[in-house]
This record gives structure tokens, sequence and C-alpha cells, in this order.
């Protein structure tokens, strides 16, 4: 007898998409005869356009449109390549600066619904759950993205700010777009010739990473702060990967580590590090357990919490990029990490409440004490924190102090770098801020004898100059783009959890993610809070001479 089903699709319908070609990939005819080296401009579909472009730190995006099955775009792939080459990738020449980027518009997925049904048998009068593939029949799912920017032949490049094109559309006729059509974009050569002219700049093909003059050289120009969040995201994700990495979280660094993460979560500057610092928070006690051992017993033994989350990606899954932009040096070998680090703390300082500070001032000393793998800085810092007599209580105080502190520090490695020609060259260490950048925070400044300035602070102009720097400057780039929440605009949490749903083409499957994880995020936030003030350290001053 044949058995009976009952479909019961009201349980469970999930649809998911398999491409033709590889989805995020290149497509199949272009993949024919490529070289191994894998390419250079990014792959974008229907579900990762938007996404990419709006958190990409570039000022400009270059959009290729093309189809898979076309010859010219097979020929033209040589070619913009080229091109990508200088502009994208942790090895480029000018990383973060254009976003190179293509979208096939012919690309072909097929969907396959998943149906669970009741199979019922009248003989063993039983019935069992099953499960039911159903394919459908193929469609093209960029076809849609590629309609909102007029793509009427192949292939075709557009130019604008990333942003628009995340928010986005084009229209030939329309006037006053910042997306524009790159009219003469054939060849390599004829491409970059119509990006420097554009940008007013000198790239050449033949850029080599730190061996060209392209470099934005003033980094204490006001605009670009604004880039920095970038690499505080990178540093962050750098300051984690070494803790874990080097199995730095034992019995005496555990409560310095949780005193900085508690920091991080409540004033990071990036959403997303916040977000991930909350994640690490969470999982801290049963990673690294407090009672493992008694102090007497095992006093440096590591947790295996350091390779549970080896790998972690505190910032989210874009972060680390691999490059530097506001901190990128003109050597490969100087800047990056350090000046992230300090472009973090600073941020940090400017975001505090009055009655945070000085526990704060202790979190940031015992981290870099505990942490900061370079002996002699750590060595530095720690004797400038423990020269602290008064307790901070209000903002500006600490703000001020570690203002004074990188301070004190330009000025010995000045000197140091100076004669033994360490530095980088194109950033000479300085007292900060130059009077250019902030003309009001200077009273008086002199030359003394031997060369170095005396300057008489407008304290009260330097700490307002620093909120504004470290605070709104920083973050308006990402304020533009909606990513984070300082001063409002902050994008919903069931949007910045649909953003790190890579799945293409999931309808159902994706809105069912997408609930979920926005469920998860509330609850984990949650039990956060409530272990947070269980936790007998918090909001206790630490002693800085248990550091
Ligand atoms: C806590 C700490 C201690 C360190 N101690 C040492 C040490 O003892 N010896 C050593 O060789 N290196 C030390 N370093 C590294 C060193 O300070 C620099 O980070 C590194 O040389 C790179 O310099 P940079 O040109 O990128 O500018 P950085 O000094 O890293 O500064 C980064 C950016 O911060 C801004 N800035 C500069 N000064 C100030 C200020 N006073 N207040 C606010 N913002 C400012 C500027 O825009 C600058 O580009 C330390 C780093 C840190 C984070």
């Amino acid at each position: 007898m044949s058995p009976f089903s009952i479909f019961l699709p009201f349980l469970l319908y999930l649809s998911f998409g398999v491409s033709s070609v590889p989805i995020g990939s290149r497509s199949i005819l272009r993949a024919l005869g490529d070289p191994d080296p894998p390419d250079a401009a990014i792959d974008l579909n229907t579900t990762s356009f938007d996404e990419v472009l709006r958190d990409s730190p570039a000022s400009f995006a270059i959009v290729e449109y093309f189809a898979h099955w076309c010859p010219a775009c097979r020929n033209y792939k040589p070619q913009y390549e080229k091109v990508a080459r200088i502009f994208n990738g942790a090895d480029a020449a000018h990383p973060g600066i254009i976003i190179m980027a293509r979208v096939d518009c012919a690309l072909k997925v097929t969907f396959f619904s998943l149906v669970l049904y009741l199979d019922f048998h009248s003989v063993k009068r039983c019935c069992v759950l099953k499960l039911l593939t159903l394919p459908s029949p193929q469609s093209q799912i960029n076809i849609k993205l590629c309609d909102r920017f007029s793509v009427g032949h192949y292939p075709m490049l557009l130019w604008g700010p990333p942003a628009k094109f995340a928010s986005g559309g084009w229209e030939p006729k329309k006037e006053k777009s910042e997306i524009l059509a790159i009219d003469d974009g054939r060849t390599s050569e004829r491409l970059l010739e119509w990006i420097n002219k554009k940008m007013g700049s000198s790239y050449s093909l033949d850029d080599e990473k730190y061996e060209n003059e392209n470099l934005p050289l003033n980094a204490s120009d006001p605009g670009q702060i604004a880039r920095a969040l970038y690499d505080v995201e990178e540093a962050t994700w750098s300051a984690f990967d070494i803790i874990f990495e080097h199995k730095m979280i034992k019995s005496e660094t555990r409560d310095p580590l949780i005193r900085f993460l508690q920091l991080l979560v409540a004033h990071h500057p990036s959403r997303r590090c916040r977000k991930g610092s909350a994640e690490i928070l969470l999982n801290f006690d049963d990673l690294w357990p407090s009672d493992l051992w008694p102090v007497n017993i095992e006093k440096n033994a590591t947790y295996h919490g350091n390779d549970a989350f080896k790998g972690f990606q505190i910032c989210g899954k874009e972060i680390p990029r691999g490059y530097w932009i506001f901190c990128r040096g003109s050597k490969n070998e100087t800047r990056g990490y350090s000046c992230g680090l300090w472009v973090l703390l600073h941020s940090l300082s400017v975001r505090l409440e009055d009655g945070e500070s000085h526990i704060a001032f202790t979190a940031i000393c015992d981290f870099i004490h505990n942490f900061f793998i370079c002996q002699e800085c750590r060595r530095h810092f720690y004797e400038m924190c423990s020269t602290v007599s008064y307790p901070f209580n209000k903002t500006s105080q600490f703000a001020l102090w570690l203002w004074d502190t990188h301070n004190k520090v330009n000025e010995r490695l000045k000197k140091e770098e100076e004669s033994l020609g360490t530095g980088d060259p194109k950033f000479p260490k300085m007292l900060w801020p130059p009077k250019q950048l902030c003309p009001s925070c200077y009273r008086s400044l002199k030359k003394k004898s031997d060369g170095t300035s005396q300057v008489e602070w407008n304290l009260d102009a330097v700490f307002k100059f620093l909120v504004g720097y470290y605070g709104n400057m920083l973050v308006s780039s990402y304020k533009d783009n909606g990513l984070l929440g300082v001063g409002g605009n902050e994008r919903s949490l069931v949007d910045d959890m649909a953003t790190s749903t890579s799945a293409v083409a999931v309808p159902v499957g994706a809105a069912l993610g997408i609930a979920l994880a926005s469920c998860a995020f509330g609850a984990l936030a949650c039990v956060w809070r409530s272990q947070q003030k269980n936790r007998k350290y918090f909001y206790q001053l630490h002693s800085l001479k248990n550091i």
C-alpha cells in the first residue's frame, strides 16, 4: 500500500539558491584560462552589493557591470584587473582610496525549496517527518541590481562615492548625479588616466606598495581623522589577535583584560567592535574561569580560551583588512598598529562620563602594561601612569593627561628617531596638535636654544579640540553611512545582524536567520548586562600598585 503524505509547508519552508556558476567568485567563462592569482576586483551580487559598498573605507568606487557570456567582457577583464590590483587589497599600492568591484548581470542561480512534510504509513499506522528538496527554474539574481543602474551594454563602468552606490541607482540622463559613467576605460592605461584626471592624482600602473609618492602626507589634516576609524577597528583586532596568539590571558592578567573589555563595550567608537567585545566578555567566565587554579599553584597557567578565540573577528567579518589608512606609514615597518592603538585610546578618553574617568585610566594603564607587547613602550607608559597621585574625576582631566603623555612620548621619540634615523621620514614626531590644526590651543609658542619648542597650551581649547577631533570627526564618515551609534543615526540591530548574514538569495531562510540573530543578540546583551552587574570588580578602582 502506498504511503500517504501530508505536506506541512507551514511547519518549515526554506528556500535557498545554488548558482549555476559560483556566486561571489568569477564566472565560468571568465574563469577559463585565468592565471592562478585571485582576482583583485571584488565580485558583488544582489546580496552583498549594498553592504560591501556601504562599509567600504574607500572614497570612491568603480563598478564594472558585465555578463559572463560576453566575449568583450572576458577580454576586458585583465585590463580592469591591472587597475584593481593597485587599489584593492592588502598588497595594493594605494589601498582604501578606490574600491573596484564588478557585478555579473547574467549570473543565474537555481532556487531550491525545502519542504518538511508528514509521511503517513497506513499499514504501520505511524508517520514520519521527512524533508523534500524542490528545485525551481533558474533565475538571474543580479538583474534588478543591474536595472537599478540602467545597465544597457557590457561591460559598463560607473564611478562614484561607495555610499551613493549602496543607497541608490543611476540613470544616464539624470543631472547632478554623483555617480558618473566612465566613458573611456577601455584599456588599463586609459582607465587609470580617467581616474587621475578625475582625482587630480598621478597613480601609475607600476606603483608598488610603499614605493610611491602618493601617500596622503598630512595626517594632521582634520579631514583624515574621519578615516582613522577603520584603523581603530584594525588596531582593536590586532590587539586581541596578539593576546590570543601569544596566550596572554593568565591568572594575573585576567582581571585587567575584563576591565578593558568593559571599557570597549561601553565606549568603543565602532559599533561592531563594541558588539565583538561584548561577545568575548559574555564567554569570558566559561573560557577563562577565575577558579581554575588556586593562585599559589600555577600562577602562570593559561586557559583554553586563548585557543577558542584565536582568529576571532572582534570587529566583524570585514576586519582585518590587512592595511592601514590614516596610520599608514611610508615604509612597511613604520606606524600601523601602535598609531591605531593611540587613536583608539584617545577616542575612548573623550567618550567617558566624568565618573568613569579614573576607572578608565587604570583600565588603560593596566591594559598597556599587560598586553602591549612592546617592552620599552609599556615600561615607559607604566612609569607615567605611576606618577598620577590624584584620582581623575572629570573626563577632561583624563583626556588631557593622555594627550600630554602622548606628547611626552612624541618628544622623547623625536630625539631618538632623529639621531638613529628610525622614524618615518614622512611622519616626523611633533608636539601635537600643530598650530595649523588648532590655533586656539596655543597661548604662546617659543623656540628654545636647543631647537625644541616650548608651548604654553590653552588647556580648555585643547580639550575642546580633542573632543571634536576624536569624538565627532572620527565617526563622521561612519555617521554618513549610518553605521555607528555615536551622535545618533544608528542602524537598527536587525539591519546590523542582516549584514553579517552573508547567504545569497535566501528569502525565507534569511528572514528567519535575521530574526534569530537579532533575538540572539538581544539575549546576549541581556545576559551580558546581568553578568556585568554581578562582577565584583565592575566600577571598582584597581590600584595601580597591583599592575
Ligand atoms: C601607549 C603607547 C606607548 C608607546 N611608547 C613608546 C615608546 O616608549 N617607545 C617607542 O619607540 N614607541 C612607543 N610607542 C609607539 C609610538 O608612540 C608611535 O605610536 C609610533 O612611533 C608610530 O608613530 P606615528 O607617527 O604613527 O604617530 P603616533 O605617535 O602613533 O600617533 C598617532 C596619531 O595620533 C595623533 N597624535 C599625535 N600626538 C598626539 C597627542 N599628543 N594627543 C593626541 N593625538 C596625538 C596624530 O594624528 C598621530 O598621527 C608607544 C605607543 C603606545 C600606544
